[in-house]
């Protein structure tokens, strides 16, 4: 049975504006935004200009103003979320700059406050209440990666082995594979036949780890390690480690992840256990890298590649969800790691929703307004 709702939605892609309030530390502080209406449409200040033309009007399918707490949040992206259980792909990304509220929207402020839990909990939490309703009918398996987008390279953060700082490439894989091979080959040699040749190669492949990820349909992050879980417990436990992993060799957890893109993948398998059919559905919840724009003559070295690195992934996202909704015929994935790794959940069959997340500040207001534009182009 599918989600009317979700159904009803016309088009793939929405966006969804959330204001954050004044944080209790500020002083009152002057806002630029004028206007909160009912349907969606936001008026913004400008802080500089006087008269008529001082403010310019946008329109979403959603705003939620500061006072909107987190579970009216969540119920508007309730549906969207359930239809990963119908086996559909969707993903759910956070943009804004850097202390607009992304992270507060996807994971919350803190785990330990069950009221102030983000999408990412509340959503786990659902689709186990869901399976749980279903479980006479189909029988559903969750598992779960969580992997980090630094400088374009993916960074698998529920991997065991903590030193591994990125991604084995299939270079290396190959490589490995074949000393492997060859090693068990000159040992085995005097038996070898095409049995043992194969049985050794998948043998090499399931030490290497490739046997945990891949997916025939492929729909998982390529090679980052996926755990199974059972409850809102489990996935409390495997974030924890996915956050702790990022903290790895950052200076300052907040300062790397306002410059990396975090990306929690749920994948949901169900059984129909009257039919034995099965439906395959994927959850993509990205918490993006501060849109803010580095000024190009106060950044150096690494600060500057990491500007230029994320630039290049933004307006990447940002041109993969303009062609799927303008229909285009060409949709350009292959210009980032981001569209790449969520290639198989944008366009076709597959929701997206994007949170584009403001600071009401007056000081913010220049980013604000490339924000606005931003998600304008892709609403
Ligand atoms: P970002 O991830 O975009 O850098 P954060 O989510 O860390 O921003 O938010 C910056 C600060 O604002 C944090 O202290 C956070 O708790 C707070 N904050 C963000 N959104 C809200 C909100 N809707 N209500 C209350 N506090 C918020
Ligand atoms: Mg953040």
């Amino acid at each position: 049975k599918l989600y009317n709702e979700v159904q009803d939605l016309k088009g793939n892609i929405r966006v969804y504006c959330r204001i954050r309030p004044f944080l209790p530390q500020q002083s009152a502080k002057q806002t630029t935004i004028q206007y909160i209406g009912e349907n969606g449409e936001l008026v913004v200040t400008n802080p500089s200009k006087q008269g008529k033309d001082n403010h310019r009007l946008f329109k979403f399918n959603k705003i939620f103003g500061p006072a909107i707490t987190q579970e009216e949040v969540f119920r508007d992206t309730q549906p969207l979320i359930r239809s990963v259980l119908d086996g559909y792909n969707v993903c759910i990304f956070a943009y804004g700059q850097t202390g607009s509220g992304k992270t507060y929207t996807m994971t919350g402020p803190n785990v330990t406050s069950v009221v102030d839990w983000g999408v990412n909990y509340r959503a786990l939490n659902d689709l186990f209440n869901i399976s749980q309703n279903r479980k006479g009918s189909i029988a559903y398996e969750v598992g779960v990666q969580m992997v980090e987008i630094y400088n374009e390279q993916v960074r698998d953060l529920l991997c065991n082995d903590s030193s591994q700082k990125r991604y084995p490439s299939n270079f290396f894989l190959l490589t490995t594979y074949l000393i492997d091979h060859f090693i068990s080959l000159s040992i085995l040699a005097p038996f070898h036949t095409p049995c043992i040749s194969l049985f050794l190669f998948s043998f090499n492949l399931h030490t290497l780890g490739i046997w945990n990820t891949a997916q025939p349909n492929g729909l998982a992050v390529p090679d980052a390690s996926m755990y199974p879980v059972n409850s809102t417990a489990d996935v409390l436990e495997l974030m924890n480690i996915g956050l702790m992993n990022r903290a790895v060799g950052a200076t300052a957890l907040n300062e790397r992840s306002s410059r990396s893109h975090s990306i929690l993948t749920v994948h949901v398998r169900g059984t129909d256990l009257e039919t034995n059919a099965v439906l395959r559905g994927c959850l993509h919840l990205v918490d993006l890298a501060g849109s803010e724009r580095v000024d190009r003559s106060e950044a150096r070295g690494d600060r500057l590649r990491e500007a230029q690195h994320i630039n290049k992934s933004l307006s990447a996202l940002g041109d993969v969800i303009f062609a799927l909704a303008q229909k285009s015929a060409h949709v350009p994935y292959r210009n980032s790691k981001l569209t790449q790794v969520l290639q198989s959940s944008l366009g076709g069959q597959a929701k997206t929703l994007m949170f584009v997340q403001l600071n009401p500040d007056v000081e913010s207001y220049l980013e604000t307004i490339s924000t606005l534009k931003f998600a304008e182009r892709v609403s």
